[in-house]
């Protein structure tokens, strides 16, 4: 667990939620605001560095060409040691698919339809924020700052317009607060509970591993910038194991695949455990010197033997037995995790499991070895976030917070006080990214409901809005770039001025401040400011970095120790120092000690009622490699790509069925129900089906899209959703 007497380490959380503190314009006016957001553009003929925004470990660094004011050249940085002059094909045309897109929104909108609807009308800057803010004023007055409630997530992760003055805005407000967790926190909280939380190894070292797990993760699809370091180990010995329920493109390309049933990982862990210790293939002097609590994992992974775990993951005991001890007696050995797998109730206890193993072998000895998971514990540590952090130093914990999973759960719960009477939506697309899609359509068709939405596109989301109004692009506004994928920070510059009526995230929450009167200074930071207070750090990682650097240069590498093993002889930043089979924090705190397996129920182990008519897992991964989350599901270069959502069904279970390839079959459960066109496919297990994240219900048969059947149940710890503990039941139809 994170240590609290150590100020600089952050949680993911934090990283999200983090705000800025300072000042610079006392009291300044909106228009005046508005003209100093602009200050610092480039000139209109040149060359600037900037990176991408995106939610993707890779934040991949670009260059911009402008001529006349227009971006005439737009390409990766080839020389990026880490992402190596490329840039994914959701982003390669990013200007001319997002900035130019003739779709995109220029202007603020007001409503004139039906929430949904998607009708509005222009209005001027002025007229909205005066309206919005007379709407706020009498909310505030009559109800509370409480019925106020701001839902955003990291639509862009730039430390500027991600969550630093709308962090400040919301907390001085006193409004309801957000809990962010749908993504990452359940994975860290699980880790951290056995080697706490830091960075344990960093992304390129992957190149020296010669035994690789890529555990449930598609690095070529969603961590495209890591697979050549992995092609680089293999050309050197290396072996590749994917282990995933679903033959992925990186499943299809690896030396051996295991495909467990979902949300039995931390089973298939602990079996592994089992056999190695059985066999004595640990490395004893490792955890003599390093670990505790290795005594009473050996007595409670007995529980574990092969043919169990066999019976649990669906899995051939043989292959657990081979994992184990090819993952043991090869050195230096890596686990790479990233986020998907936490999305079970029990993805903290999978998460968990899994770090005990580096552990037992003593990979974390070699450079290369031990568990490749998130990097931005090195930002926190490296940054001035002591500076930066203003959100949490005035927020009132004491406030009521809402988790963003359950959005529609808070929208429409009849019994609230006060009820949420205005939501405010920025970097966010809740209608298609959330789970329970149905209750959060409900939640945001209240009419009595004041919503506000900061968008490029006219969205699912944004159809509800009573306010559109229109945000930059990255082209558009300073940012700065850290990373949780990997170790370069990355300045990004204006490359041209605002287009239309655009404004960033952080001038439109400036401009609301003012207009309701609001007089903090740190509300009125600006984003120049913001950035090189941000970078104003003694910290060793920083070291010879600098603005005017970063402004040449476009990134730097963070100044880390070379080579970077941080735990070959122990040094864990957990409380007792060392990996930690068996936490007594945890145990104090009423959770197992030990890394255990808790059983989410297979519809075929469930004989209740409910779940006998919803025989089948769903899971819907990030298997659309022209998306990103919800982002670019509108723009037709992409869509052309991905043609439409597939649902993926094995032949078995298709044949019981009666469904045959390329049918339409209506997908359905207590939540919802989506229509969409079969592939009946080996890619996936039988038992399981699957569903594309990321495609928005307006664009769907229908008007549903995954997380119509999604549950929003919250997973074991760290707050995130169980999206792929969804069951369902598939059936034919003809439209
Ligand atoms: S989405 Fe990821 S891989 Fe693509 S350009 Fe952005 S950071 Fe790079």
């Amino acid at each position: 667990m994170p240590d609290k007497n150590k100020p600089d380490k952050i949680s993911r959380r934090r990283f999200i939620d983090a705000g800025i503190a300072g000042s610079m314009f006392l009291g300044t006016s909106a228009p005046i605001l508005s003209a100093l957001a602009v200050q610092g553009c480039q000139p209109a003929t040149g060359v600037t560095f900037g990176a991408c925004y995106h939610d993707c470990p890779d934040t991949c660094s670009w260059k911009v060409t402008t001529e006349a004011g227009k971006v005439t050249g737009f390409e990766a940085v080839t020389d990026h040691p880490y992402t190596r002059g490329k840039l994914c094909g959701k982003m390669d045309k990013f200007p001319w698919d997002v900035t130019y897109h003739p779709d995109r929104i220029l202007y603020p909108l007001k409503r004139t339809g039906e929430k949904g609807e998607g009708k509005f009308e222009p209005v001027n800057w002025d007229q909205a924020l005066t309206e919005i803010s007379d709407r706020l004023k009498v909310i505030l007055a009559k109800e509370g700052p409480a019925a106020v409630l701001p839902y955003s997530y990291a639509g862009t992760e730039g430390v500027v317009h991600m969550n630093c003055i709308s962090g400040r805005f919301f907390a001085r407000l006193g409004a309801s607060r957000l809990d962010r967790h749908i993504c990452g926190d359940t994975a860290v909280t699980g880790v951290s509970g056995v080697i706490g939380m830091g960075t344990p190894m960093v992304p390129e070292d992957i190149q020296h591993s010669r035994y690789i797990i890529l555990w449930g993760t598609n690095t070529i699809n969603t961590n495209q910038h890591l697979w050549p370091f992995v092609e680089e180990a293999r050309s050197n010995g290396a072996r590749l194991v994917v282990i995933d329920p679903l033959k992925t493109g990186t499943a299809a390309k690896s030396d051996w695949h295991l495909r467990p049933v979902p949300g039995t990982d931390a089973a298939l862990a602990l079996g592994m455990m089992h056999i190695i210790i059985r066999e004595d293939l640990y490395d004893r002097e490792y955890v003599e010197n390093y670990t505790v609590g290795f005594g009473k994992l050996k007595e409670h992974v007995l529980k574990f033997p092969p043919e169990k775990v066999a019976e649990i993951t669906g899995l051939d005991p043989e292959e657990i037995v081979v994992l184990a001890r090819e993952y043991a007696a090869t050195r230096p050995s890596c686990i790479r995790t990233m986020i998907g797998m936490e999305h079970h109730a029990n993805g903290a206890s999978t998460f968990r499991a899994i770090a005990g193993l580096p552990g037992l072998t003593g990979a974390w000895r070699h450079q290369g070895g031990g568990m490749l998971n998130l990097t931005f514990s090195l930002f926190g540590e490296a940054l001035n976030y002591e500076d930066y952090d203003i959100t949490s130093k005035i927020e009132d914990p004491s406030i009521r917070s809402f988790n963003m999973v359950q959005i529609g759960k808070a929208l429409t719960q009849p019994d609230l006080i006060p009820p949420i009477r205005a939501l405010i939506v920025y970097n966010s697309n809740p209608a298609v990214i959330a789970p329970n899609q149905n209750l959060v359509k409900k939640g945001l068709a209240r009419e009595d409901l004041l919503t506000v939405v900061l968008e490029h596109f006219m969205t699912d989301t944004a159809r509800y809005a009573d306010y559109i109004f229109p945000a930059t692009t990255q082209l558009e506004h300073w940012d700065l770039q850290t990373s949780w994928g990997q170790t370069y920070i990355s300045l990004n510059q204006p490359a041209i001025a605002p287009m239309g009526e655009a404004k960033s995230n952080a001038e439109f929450f400036r401009l609301l401040s003012a207009e309701l009167g609001l007089v903090e200074d740190y509300l009125y930071e600006s984003d120049l400011n913001i950035i090189r207070k941000f970078l104003k750090s003694s910290h060793p990682y920083m070291k010879d970095i600098s603005f005017s650097k970063l402004k040449k240069n476009g990134w730097a590498k963070l100044n880390l120790p070379d080579p970077y093993v941080p735990y070959a002889q122990g040094n864990f930043p957990t409380s007792s120092g060392k990996c930690e089979f068996y936490s007594e924090s945890l145990a104090a705190a009423g959770i197992s000690g030990l890394p255990d397996y808790l059983p989410i129920l297979s519809p075929q182990q469930d004989q209740s009622e409910e779940n006998s008519r919803f025989p089948l897992f769903l899971i819907s991964p990030k298997s659309a490699a022209y998306f990103l989350n919800s982002s670019h599901a509108n723009q037709e270069r992409h869509l052309a790509v991905e043609k439409e959502p597939f649902l993926d069904i094995n032949p078995v279970d298709a044949e019981k069925r009666e469904i045959r390839d390329g049918d339409m079959v209506k997908v359905s459960n207590k939540s919802g129900r989506v229509m969409l066109r079969v592939r009946v496919t080996e890619n996936i297990r039988s038992g399981v089906v699957s569903i594309p994240h990321g495609w928005w219900p307006s664009r769907m048969e229908g008007g549903s899209s995954a997380n119509a059947l999604t549950p929003d149940g919250l997973t074991d710890q760290g707050g995130g959703s169980n999206f792929h503990d969804a069951r369902v039941e598939v059936e034919r139809i003809i439209i």
